[in-house]
C-alpha cells in the first residue's frame, strides 16, 4: 500500500494548493468494469486527491461499491473513499457493511442517508430497525473507528428542506456529529454554493465543502444534472448553449467551456479544490484538470488511452 492509498481524505486536501477528486459509480458488468478501470488508471497518473465509489439506489450495489473500493485501495496508489447509505438497512446491517470496508482497508466513508428506492423524491421511510438521517450515520462510523467521514451539502438546499436556514442546520449536525468535509450536489452557477459557504461560516464552522462539478459533455449531462439534483438550469446559460442543440460536438465544446469557467470562477473564490461528477470516463476531468492547473505533479499521461 502506498502513503496515498493509506492517507484520509482530510490528510489529501489539507494541502496548501487547490486539489481535483473524482467520483466512479460501481461498474454493473464486465463492460462497465474495463471502462471504468480505464478511467482510473488514466486519472491516477495526475494524482487526484482521492476517489469515491458511490453507493447504489436502495443499498443495491453494496458488494459492488466495497469490492470496487477495496480494488482501488490494493491496486493503486489511489486515496479511496466508499460512500454509503442509511437505505433499507438495519443498523446491524451498517455495522456488518462498515467492517467489510475496514477489513477492506478503507479509511474514508461519505456518509449518506440516501434517497426512498423508486422515487428519489418521494417520502423517507427509515428501516424499522436502521437510521433516519445522515447524522446519525455519520455518528456509527465515528463510532465503528478511526474512519475520516464526509457528508453531502446541497447548494440551493436538500428538496425535502424547509428552506435554506434549516438546510444549513442539518448540514452543521452532521458536522457536529464528527463529518470533517462536505461534498456539494452539482450545480451550474457558483452563488448557491458561495451563500452556502458564507452560511456555513457564519454559523461557526469551517469544515471544507468541495464542490461538486459535472461537466457539460453533452445535452443529457446539461437538462438531467438539475432534473436529478434540484439545482436550477440558469436561464442564461440555456440561451448561451441553445444554438449548439442538435450538434454533439459543437455542444461539448461549449458546455466544457462554461464547466471550465465556473470551475474558474470557484477556484478565484478560494474553494480548496474541485470533486467531478466523471460517470467513470477520464476525457473530460483530463481537459478540466488541465485547463485549471489541478494535477499537482504534471506528470506524463501520454502513453495512456482516452476513456471518453
Ligand atoms: C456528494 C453526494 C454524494 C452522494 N452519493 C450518493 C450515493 O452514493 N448513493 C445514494 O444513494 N445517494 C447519494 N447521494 C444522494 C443523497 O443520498 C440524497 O441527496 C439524499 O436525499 C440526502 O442525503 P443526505 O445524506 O444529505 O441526508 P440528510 O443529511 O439526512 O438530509 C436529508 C433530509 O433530512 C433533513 N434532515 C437531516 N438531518 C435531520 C435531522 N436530524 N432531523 C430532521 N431532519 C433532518 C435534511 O434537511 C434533508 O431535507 C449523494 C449526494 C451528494 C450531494
Amino acid at each position: 500500500m502506498t502513503t496515498s492509498s493509506a492517507s484520509t481524505v482530510t490528510e489529501r486536501i489539507s494541502v496548501d494548493r487547490p486539489f481535483f477528486a473524482v467520483e466512479f459509480f460501481p461498474p454493473k458488468d464486465d463492460r462497465g468494469e474495463a471502462e471504468l478501470w480505464r478511467a482510473i488508471r488514466r486519472l491516477e497518473v495526475l494524482d487526484p486527491a482521492y476517489v469515491s465509489v458511490t453507493y447504489g439506489a436502495g443499498g443495491s450495489s453494496r458488494d459492488r461499491t466495497v469490492r470496487t473500493v477495496e480494488r482501488i485501495a490494493t491496486d493503486t496508489t489511489l486515496c479511496s473513499m466508499a460512500h454509503l447509505t442509511a437505505v433499507s438497512h438495519s443498523t446491524e446491517e451498517l455495522r456488518h457493511v462498515i467492517g467489510s470496508l475496514a477489513a477492506a482497508g478503507v479509511r474514508n466513508i461519505m456518509a449518506l442517508r440516501g434517497d426512498p428506492p423508486g422515487d428519489p423524491l418521494g417520502e423517507w421511510v427509515a428501516h424499522p430497525d436502521g437510521l433516519h438521517h445522515a447524522d446519525e450515520l455519520v455518528a456509527l462510523i465515528k463510532r465503528s473507528g478511526p474512519f475520516c467521514v464526509g457528508v453531502a451539502a446541497f447548494p440551493y438546499g436538500h428538496p425535502r428542506s424547509a428552506d435554506l436556514d434549516a438546510d444549513t442546520e442539518r448540514l452543521v449536525g452532521k458536522f457536529r456529529a464528527g463529518a470533517e468535509f462536505a461534498v456539494t450536489q452539482l450545480f451550474l452557477e457558483p452563488e448557491g454554493y458561495l451563500r452556502l459557504r458564507d452560511r456555513v461560516a457564519a454559523a461557526g464552522f469551517d469544515q471544507p465543502i468541495i464542490p461538486g462539478i459535472m461537466p457539460l459533455t453533452s445535452e443529457r449531462t446539461f437538462h438531467k444534472g438539475p432534473e436529478l439534483s434540484g439545482s436550477p438550469l440558469p436561464e442564461a446559460l440555456v440561451r448561451r448553449l441553445a444554438p449548439y442543440s442538435g450538434d454533439a460536438a459543437a455542444f461539448r465544446a461549449a458546455g466544457m467551456e462554461v464547466t471550465g469557467e465556473l470551475c474558474e470562477r470557484l477556484l478565484a473564490e478560494g474553494v480548496p479544490g474541485i470533486h467531478f461528477y466523471c460517470l467513470n470516463r477520464s476525457t473530460a476531468t483530463t481537459e478540466l484538470v488541465d485547463r485549471l492547473g489541478l494535477a499537482p505533479t504534471g506528470r506524463d499521461r501520454g502513453a495512456l488511452p482516452a476513456s471518453a
